[in-house]
């Protein structure tokens, strides 16, 4: 039996598209290729691409080549791209916050007792000291460590870099953007005591955090 219709694309977002099957007795079906996520208007296969690529590490501009090459079409812009990443921004936040509080309490049991001990460690953005950013935590120990806590240092904020350009052609706009805004910048000296500092911080803090004490 061969079928005697029409498909086509009767729209297309990103990863996602909407197929019609049309009879030759003009009857429709609609087909969607992914569900909208509740509450949204995003389709569950673009935010899912979004994930994937900031997993990978790749970016948006990762994920472009990368449908390139899979011959499929290509992803969501990038503005969409970081809409949908401020959209799962807080999510990802009160997950992280979750896990890093059960990784704690593992650790207590492991210990008997709300002294841990722990290692440090430090990534930057960039290799090597000239970084201006840079993330540092502190892990369980033993062979499944987690990580418990961790703090983002920035010797740099995007938004007072972006300002300069106004700085003497709106200088009201410029102190009232300055003075509003909420700054990135969380480390002043070299970024060779980045990673010193950040530790010194996530070890005062984790009594107040955690009630836990930190042994190294
Ligand atoms: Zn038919
Ligand atoms: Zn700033």
């Amino acid at each position: 039996l061969i079928w005697n219709g029409d498909m086509s694309v009767a729209k297309r977002e990103g990863l996602y598209c909407s197929l019609v099957f049309t009879c030759c007795c003009s009857h429709e079906i609609k087909i969607n290729t992914s569900k909208q996520c509740l509450n949204t208007s995003k389709r569950d296969i673009n935010v899912r691409s979004v994930i994937g690529a900031n997993f990978a590490g790749i970016g948006h501009q990762g994920l472009v080549k990368l449908c390139a090459i899979l011959n499929v079409p290509l992803p969501i812009d990038d503005d969409h791209f970081f809409d949908t990443l401020d959209y799962l921004l807080p999510t990802f936040e009160s997950y992280k916050l979750r896990s890093m509080k059960n990784a704690v309490e593992e650790a207590c049991k492991k210990s008997n007792g709300r002294k841990i001990t722990v290692s440090g460690d430090g990534t930057w953005q960039k290799r090597g000291f000239s970084s201006l950013h840079g993330v540092v935590e502190v892990l369980s120990n033993g062979p499944t460590a987690k990580v418990l806590d961790l703090e983002r240092l920035s010797k740099k904020c995007s938004i007072c870099t972006g300002l300069l350009s106004i700085k003497y052609s709106d200088p009201k706009k410029y102190s009232e953007i300055k003075n509003k805004h909420q700054c990135e910048v969380n480390h002043v000296g070299s970024s060779a005591s980045m990673e010193v500092a950040g530790i010194h911080r996530l070890f005062a803090r984790s009594k107040m955090l955690y009630n836990v004490k930190y042994a190294q």
